[in-house]
Order: C-alpha cells, then sequence, then structure tokens
C-alpha cells in the first residue's frame, strides 16, 4: 500500500465559507508511516475530485453521513476499500458498515495504526475501536503538513483535550466521551502553540476547554508569555469565576463561546443543564466578560417543551441587547445515540427518526414534534432569529457597541467578519439538501498522488 486518501465531506453542495483545518487528518497523518503518501481531499473547500489510491479514509459527522456514503460508493465500485470514523460510525456503526469496508469506533489514536498495518497486508477488519476512556490513545500528535497549500480561514485549531464533565442530553460529545476526560499538559500545548505560525486567532477545539480549576489556570498561565490572541469554549460557571476571567484576559483571550441554550429555567432543567442559571444571571456574567473585553459568542437551541413560538423573538432580542459579537439558533436536533433523541423515539414523537438518510429531509427541519409550538414553527422561528441578529442594522449596532467593550481594534474587525461570513453560511445552508443527489464523478488516475 503506497497511498491514502482522506476525504472530509461537505454539508450540501458548493463551498463553506467558515470551513476550518480538519484536525483529524493531522492526527491520522502523524500516525500513518512515513513511506505511505496522503491527499486530503476537502469537499468544503474543493469539488470532489478523487484520485486513484490504494486506501480511503473518511470522517462522518451525522450531517455529512448521507454525503459520506454516495462519496464511499464511488470508491468501493473500484475496489478501493473505505474506513469511516468520527462521531456517526462509532454511534452507528451497523449502518456505516452497510457503506464502508470498515468502521473505527471512538478516538483514532492506538487505532489507526493497527487499520493501516491490516490493510497493508490485506487483512482489514470490519470494525476497529473501543469507547473513549477504556484504553490508554498514547499522547495526542498532529501534522498539520497535510494542510500545506490549502485555502482555510486565517484561524489556528489546537486542541488541548477531549470530553466534558456534564451531561447535556442533547449533547453529542457527552454521548461519545461519556465520563472520559484527557487534558495535555499544559507546558506541551504551549510549546506546540509557540512553533507554530501566527494567525490573527488560535481556537480551541476542545468542546469545554473548562475540566479542573488547577488545570486551567496552569494553562492559562502557559498561554501568557505567548501573547498570542485565542478563543475557546467553556460552560457559564467559568465565566463566573473573576479569578479564571482575568487569567483569561491576561492570556490572550479574545472571545468564548458560552452555550446559553435558554432563556427558560424548564427547558434548563428538562436538558440536564440547569446549572446554567437564567436570563439574570446571563446579563451578570456577559458584562463581567465584556468588562474583561472579551466577545461573546452565544449559542442557543429551540424546541424544548416550554418553548413557545415567541421564545425565537425573545432569544434573538436577548442577544442583540446584550452585545453578543457571533450567535447561534438551532432547532434542537436530535443525535443518534444521545439521551435526547431515546426520550423522542421513546414518546413516539421523532417526525423522521433517521433524517440524517433521509432523502426528504432538509437542513433546518424539524426532526420531531414540539410540545407547545408546531413543526413548522420550529423550523422557521430559527431563521427569523438568525435574520434578525444578522440584520445589517443589528450588525453595525453590535459592533459600535463593541468599541467600548471589546477595546481592540482586532476585535471589531474580527466581529464583523465573523458576522458576514455567518450571513453567507445561514443562507446557504438553511433548507439544504444533505447530499447532492447527482452523480458522481470518476476517480482521476495519477501515478503519484502525495500530499
Ligand atoms: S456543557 Fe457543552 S460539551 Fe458539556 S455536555 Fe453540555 S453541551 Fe456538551
Amino acid at each position: 500500500m503506497r497511498h491514502i486518501t482522506f476525504v472530509r465531506p461537505n454539508l450540501g453542495t458548493g463551498p463553506s465559507a467558515d470551513a476550518m483545518a480538519p484536525l483529524v487528518f493531522a492526527i491520522l497523518r502523524a500516525r500513518t508511516p512515513d513511506d505511505i503518501a496522503t491527499t486530503l481531499i476537502d469537499e468544503r473547500i474543493e469539488p470532489f475530485a478523487p484520485v486513484a489510491t490504494d486506501l480511503v479514509a473518511m470522517t462522518v459527522e451525522t450531517f455529512t453521513a448521507r454525503r459520506a456514503y454516495e462519496i464511499a460508493a464511488i470508491y468501493r465500485a473500484r475496489g478501493i476499500p473505505v474506513v469511516m470514523g468520527g462521531h456517526h460510525p462509532s454511534m452507528c456503526p451497523d449502518e456505516a458498515l452497510q457503506h464502508a469496508d470498515c468502521v473505527v469506533t471512538g478516538d483514532a489514536e492506538g487505532v489507526w495504526e493497527d487499520v493501516v498495518a491490516d490493510a497493508r497486508a490485506g487483512r482489514l477488519q470490519r470494525r476497529y475501536g473501543h469507547r473513549p476512556g477504556t484504553a490508554d490513545p498514547g499522547p495526542i500528535r498532529f501534522d498539520r503538513s497535510i494542510f500545506a497549500g490549502r485555502r482555510y480561514g486565517p484561524i489556528t485549531l489546537v486542541q488541548v483535550g477531549r470530553g466534558c464533565r456534564f451531561a447535556c442530553d442533547f449533547c453529542s460529545i457527552h454521548a461519545f466521551y461519556g465520563t472520559h476526560r484527557q487534558q495535555r499538559p499544559p507546558d506541551e500545548v504551549a510549546a506546540e502553540i509557540a512553533a507554530l505560525p501566527r494567525t490573527p486567532l488560535i481556537f480551541f477545539v476542545d468542546d469545554n476547554l473548562f475540566w479542573r480549576r488547577d488545570r486551567f489556570l496552569a494553562l492559562m498561565a502557559a498561554l501568557k508569555p505567548l501573547k498570542r490572541r485565542w478563543s475557546c469554549q467553556i460552560t457559564i460557571d467559568v465565566a463566573r469565576d473573576d479569578e479564571l476571567l482575568d487569567a483569561m484576559a491576561a492570556a490572550g483571550c479574545a472571545m468564548v463561546l458560552i452555550g446559553f441554550e435558554s432563556l427558560d429555567r424548564a427547558n434548563l432543567k428538562q436538558m440536564r443543564k440547569n446549572w446554567n442559571g437564567v436570563s439574570g444571571d446571563y446579563a451578570d456574567v456577559i458584562a463581567r466578560l465584556t468588562r474583561r473585553g472579551i466577545m461573546i459568542y452565544g449559542t442557543f437551541v429551540f424546541g424544548y417543551d416550554a418553548d413557545r413560538p415567541d421564545a425565537f423573538d425573545a432569544a434573538a432580542a436577548f442577544a442583540r441587547s446584550t452585545g453578543m459579537a457571533i450567535a447561534n439558533f438551532n432547532p434542537l436536533t436530535p443525535m443518534p445515540g444521545t439521551g435526547l433523541y431515546a426520550r423522542l423515539a421513546a414518546e413516539g414523537r421523532l417526525l423522521r427518526p433517521d433524517w440524517w438518510i433521509d432523502p426528504a429531509y432538509r437542513y433546518g427541519d424539524a426532526i420531531f414534534a414540539p410540545r407547545a409550538m408546531t413543526a413548522a414553527e420550529l423550523r422557521d422561528g430559527p431563521m427569523r432569529a438568525r435574520a434578525a441578529f444578522y440584520a445589517l442594522g443589528s450588525i453595525l449596532a453590535r459592533a459600535a457597541g463593541g468599541i467600548l467593550g471589546w477595546r481592540r481594534p482586532g476585535s471589531i474587525a474580527m466581529m464583523l467578519a465573523a458576522n458576514f461570513v455567518s450571513r453567507r453560511e445561514i443562507r446557504r445552508k438553511q433548507a439544504r439538501a444533505l447530499s447532492s443527489g447527482e452523480p458522481l464523478p470518476t476517480l482521476i488516475e495519477v501515478k503519484d498522488a502525495a500530499t
């Protein structure tokens, strides 16, 4: 075996303006023997043009599963084996095995090496992997040479660890990692960042950067001398702690993504996130962050039982009035493997149980029957909230408000760029089919396809 192709399928067709480098392939490249060449095809930034290869490895999310199955078919028709890994195959391995020769569940570390060795020896197995935390995966390593010459946004992705200490019922991260958590030593992370080229922003991809107070403070201390600007995802409890916030601001934090989810306490309780608080607390948290020049990227989800049709406008108004730099308004999406999916299935409320492969499903459709509104209201309400939040007047008003709060001119430029990209992507994705449904191109025969 001389060549492996890594594929990152897209959602729908056309390039994505917000595509970031798929870090998983830097992990796989780092664990692929040097004598095997690799090619990355990322459909979000380039048209799909498959090259001849010996093995295909795809990372599959639930939203890209249908497209991944389409792409796998072209390779398998030529006798080229296809390996699928990532969240969706981990949650639905039997389904993925209908479209792939091999499925990897859980993390790639400690497993990918076996897949490559077996493929080389012509004895590829149908299943590999384990639940995260049940085996020592060894250190997390990256080989970013796989991204050389590619046109991703000017943001460097870094991963400190995996897992989250909470258990929100809709969360696919919790479904994947359970109670397992893992974090790299702060000095190792700082050394990696110091060796990376400078970009306007570093984004820590961890779903919750905060695990333990002592580790978090040690990470902030290690980041501070680097003088880089960065953003991360944290839970709201961090933003209630002045010492942690001061450490973040001093270490270069420019923006935090916080899942506010709902302004209704009953909804927060139902999603097992009642520790989040309610809008009065939210306003206090937002003020604490803004005082330190840290921008807020807030996310909201709709469709829990207490949500009525006015929930969308209320959330959009709240996000605007509190000066959030960016916000997401999404219909609740039951992902396979989550507690939410199991509950809605048990209640007989799933309108499209296999929505990710249902050809009639369109991005943004309601997947289940909400209690206090219609399915059409659940589909249309988030778009209304997005339209209000990303209206030109709203963007300019929030940017003007941010001049005093965020202070740095770079923050305003970053906020404006992110808002205009979001405006475009929202329109591109809504009501899209999850795959093209068109015939795929045939393989391009090349002698030396290499990274
Ligand atoms: S806090 Fe965030 S990452 Fe953690 S379980 Fe809840 S939704 Fe998932």
